[in-house]
């Protein structure tokens, strides 16, 4: 049994652990405000604690005060639907809920017993707060599928996994107590809640939170003593947008230890222009809800564009074809489903027996259903989604990444997206859907399929190229293919 957050027992100064706007807290008040949430939880004997997840830092001392409990958090996106909130709650059925003193909660939350969370709270010496004793396998959090190819599915994350996959994030990225991370990712995912909150929070670091992201906040952090930044792909496409115009956040970015992005692929135009504009390139890290990350390019080694590093401390990776057989070969071309192995994974998804057993291997690997290949150094290059992402033509098999990245090369693309769909001639036929730059003069079907013709392989073009006004995104900008008109 260990603690997650040594710094909040330890750290008597006047440290900031979390700053949302205006406010902030210290290690010291973060502790005694988590600690008063935590007593409240173990007196009634909580054990799955829903979480009204705002951007706040009611949110944070929620989370923190659950898990001092050693009970275990789920937390409920605030833009969710009724049916969806009415899914994750009937699932999940948490003993309570946490919420911030003015949110207004749906009426799908009407029937649970709901217990303020007052952040500022000076709850008394910290001493008095000790965590509950829990053992490392207990549930920390139950976190929902972000719900690109389905319904979200509720992962239950073990305390150890989430230990696990922050120390190993701090070996891959030298991430210490001295780090200010800056974050504008909301805190119902994996990646704004558990790199984006616990990790500062594990190291003893600090986080300041934009509430909502913006470049012109990413600046002014980053140009005020913040060190690192988070985002998704879409931030980093703002970014990349902003650069030309935004002399701050140049130097900004040039000034950053680190700037990373994961949850989606980052497109190679959006990271070539930032390292262009600014002398730094963003490193990517690949990771999912069940198995919280799995790798990572490190701080000291090379940000190659379209790669997701390899794997991290204690995770163990394989490609596997559809056959069975291991690809082996680390030549950038052959293609297998990642399968891993470690502690960083998930226990199963709750209440679902069938799709936790079909989600791992007779010998305990869990599927991820993500395609990639390796390049000769071993970095690891995602090619897409099994399901969604890898397009059987004319006997190739093709992933949808790479000519998603060649179409945004071209200047008349703003966004675009690849699928295949049934053909009578080459089994799947190249769909490209594009959002044009310029909606009265949309490049056309023969320019994009030269145009990626040239940059990657005559069968690598699109056969067909639909035009909308903006592709289909879920809340952490992830481009929902199975959304996209049929
Ligand atoms: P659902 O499982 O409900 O369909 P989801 O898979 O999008 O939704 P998450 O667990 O939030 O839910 O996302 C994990 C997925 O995100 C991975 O399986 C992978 O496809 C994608 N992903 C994460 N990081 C990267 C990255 N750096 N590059 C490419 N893809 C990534
Ligand atoms: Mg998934």
């Amino acid at each position: 049994m260990s603690s997650l957050f040594p710094a909040l027992a330890d750290d008597p100064s006047d440290r900031i652990a979390l700053r949302f706007g205006p406010r902030s807290l210290t290690y010291a008040r973060l502790a005694a405000a988590a600690g008063g949430v935590g007593a409240r939880l173990r007196d009634r004997g909580a054990g799955r604690v829903a979480v009204w997840a705002t951007p706040s830092l009611e949110t944070a001392v929620a989370v923190v005060g659950v898990l001092h409990a050693g009970a275990a958090a789920v937390p409920l996106n605030p833009k969710s639907g009724e049916k969806e909130l009415a899914h994750i709650l009937s699932d999940s059925a948490p003993a309570l809920v946490l919420a911030a003193p003015g949110d207004e909660l749906p009426e799908a939350l009407g029937g649970l017993e709901r217990i303020d969370v007052d952040a500022l709270a000076v709850e008394g010496p910290v001493s008095a707060t000790a965590p509950a004793p829990v053992d490392d396998e207990a549930p920390a959090l139950v976190v929902y599928t972000s719900g690109t190819t389905g319904p979200p599915k509720g992962a239950v994350i073990p305390r150890r996994a989430v230990a696990t996959t922050l120390d190993a994030l701090a070996d891959a990225w030298r991430w210490t107590g001295d780090d200010v991370l800056v974050h504008g990712l909301p805190l119902f995912h994996v990646h704004g809640l558990v790199l984006g909150i616990l990790g500062p929070l594990r190291r003893g670091g600090s986080v300041r939170h934009l509430g909502r992201f913006s470049t012109e906040g990413v600046a002014r952090e980053l140009n005020s003593g913040a060190t690192m930044l988070f985002g998704v792909p879409t931030m980093y496409h703002r970014i990349a947008e902003a650069l030309p115009d935004e002399p701050e956040l140049v130097k900004a970015l040039a000034g950053a230890r680190l700037l990373v992005s994961g949850s989606a692929a980052l497109p190679v135009h959006d990271h070539e222009r930032i390292a262009a504009a600014t002398g730094r390139r963003v490193i990517e890290r690949y990771g999912m809800t069940e198995t919280l990350m799995n790798t990572a390019a490190r701080a000291d080694g090379e940000a190659r564009p379209g790669t997701v590093g390899v794997p991290l401390p204690g995770v163990e990776l394989r490609l596997v074809e559809e056959d069975g057989s291991l690809v082996t070969a680390l030549d950038g071309e052959s293609v297998g489903e990642i399968q891993v192995r470690g502690p960083n994974l998930f226990t199963e998804y709750l209440n679902r027996p069938d799709a936790t057993a079909a989600a791992f291997t007779a010998d305990g690997w869990f599927r991820t259903g993500d395609v990639a290949v390796r390049d000769p150094d071993g970095q690891v290059r995602i090619v897409g989604r099994k399901a969604t992402d890898l397009i059987k033509s004319g006997g190739y098999k093709i992933g949808a990444g790479e000519i998603e990245n060649a179409l945004l090369e071209h200047p008349g693309v703003r966004e675009a997206a690849v699928t295949g769909e049934p053909d009578a001639d080459l089994g799947e036929r190249i769909v490209a859907w594009v959002v044009p730059v310029d909606p009265q003069a949309p490049p056309g079907t023969a320019e994009l399929a030269d145009h990626v013709a040239r940059r990657l392989a005559p069968h690598k073009r699109p056969r067909v190229v639909r035009h909308l006004d903006a592709l289909p995104r879920n809340d952490m900008g992830k481009i929902m293919k199975r959304a996209l008109p049929s």
